[in-house]
């Protein structure tokens, strides 16, 4: 760390004013939305569990708030940001740290392997982000596809989509986003954060939810046939379970007594509505249509 300054960015007063220093304003197509709270800027932080022997990823440093905490604990960070006027801010706010890298590309194009091969190639990174709303489903549908590697990925986003992805079965908010990727992740809730410490504040309240690959993850053996069956069953949340399948039309119109024997069969009942079913029982539930199927 060298002399330069170093910026209470979590005070609204300070952030406003290094903004405005650099003509700055903030753009909703960005969906900035800094984050101007020293509690909240913590508990994300220490949600990341960050050492000094990690490698941290941010996506969207803004002006720098969260990276600048990050930088003390880490041993390196690594920021995406997309925009380019945010550069010259981030030069000063974060001027001070010489583990600070900042990569000017879109997240959803930057080569996120590459990076990691650089900069972290025998110890998974930790992934850190503030998450504009507009690119929560695209930036963790890239991890999942392209099986990117981490250890975990705290994502502030919005309240309710971090009680949908956390959401155990039995759950209200228990559904398909919330099995596709815990089939890929153990997701737990971690903090609510309210619309009131961002500058400009938003429309919603954010929560923050903390990613953690599974150890082996949970794969049906026909992977369509799993989809369709999980998206069925909730197309219609109040249904019996017999009801919905009997109207997935990937289950090749197989009969209401076909479909009651193998719900039997797995132990569930077919008067059982799908919220209940816990994800290694629709993966079962899939494997065993899937034999039936032959
Ligand atoms: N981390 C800062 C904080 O907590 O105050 C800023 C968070 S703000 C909600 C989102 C940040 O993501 C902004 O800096 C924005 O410019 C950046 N961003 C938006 N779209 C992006 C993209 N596609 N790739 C990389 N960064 C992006």
């Amino acid at each position: 760390m060298s002399d330069k300054n170093i910026y209470k960015l979590t005070s609204p007063s300070v952030a406003i004013d290094i903004m405005q220093r650099h003509g700055f304003h903030t753009m909703k197509a960005f969906g900035q939305n800094f984050l101007c709270d020293e509690h909240y800027v913590c508990g994300i932080v220490d949600a990341a569990e960050i050492t000094k022997d990690d490698v941290v990823i941010e996506i969207g440093p803004g002006i720098g708030t969260l990276t600048q905490l990050m930088c003390e604990r880490a041993k390196h960070v690594i920021a995406i940001e997309i925009d380019k006027k945010l550069i010259p801010i981030l030069g000063e706010t974060l001027g001070a740290y010489d583990n600070f890298t900042v990569v000017n590309e879109d997240v959803l194009k930057a080569d996120i392997k590459g990076i990691i091969n650089r900069y972290s190639p025998s110890r998974a990174v930790k992934v850190v982000s503030n998450l504009p709303y507009y690119i929560t489903t695209p930036v963790i549908m890239r991890f999942l596809e392209e099986d990117i590697k981490f250890s975990s990925m705290v994502l502030m986003i919005q309240l309710e989509v971090a009680d949908r992805l956390s959401a155990p079965a039995g759950n209200k908010d228990y559904g398909v986003v919330s099995i596709m990727l815990q089939c890929a992740y153990d997701i737990e809730f971690m903090l609510k954060v309210p619309a009131s410490v961002f500058v400009p504040r938003p429309q919603v309240n954010s929560g923050v939810v903390r990613m953690t690959p599974k150890e082996k993850r949970l794969t049906a053996r026909d992977n369509e046939l799993f989809k369709a069956i999980v998206k069925g069953a909730f197309a219609q949340r109040r249904k019996t379970l017999l009801n919905s399948l009997s109207s997935v039309k990937e289950l090749g119109g197989m009969s209401k007594d076909a479909i009651t024997a193998i719900l039997q069969s797995q132990g569930i009942a077919p008067t059982e509505r799908c919220e209940n079913l816990t994800i290694e029982q629709f993966v079962a539930l899939s494997d065993a249509i899937s034999a039936e199927r032959g």
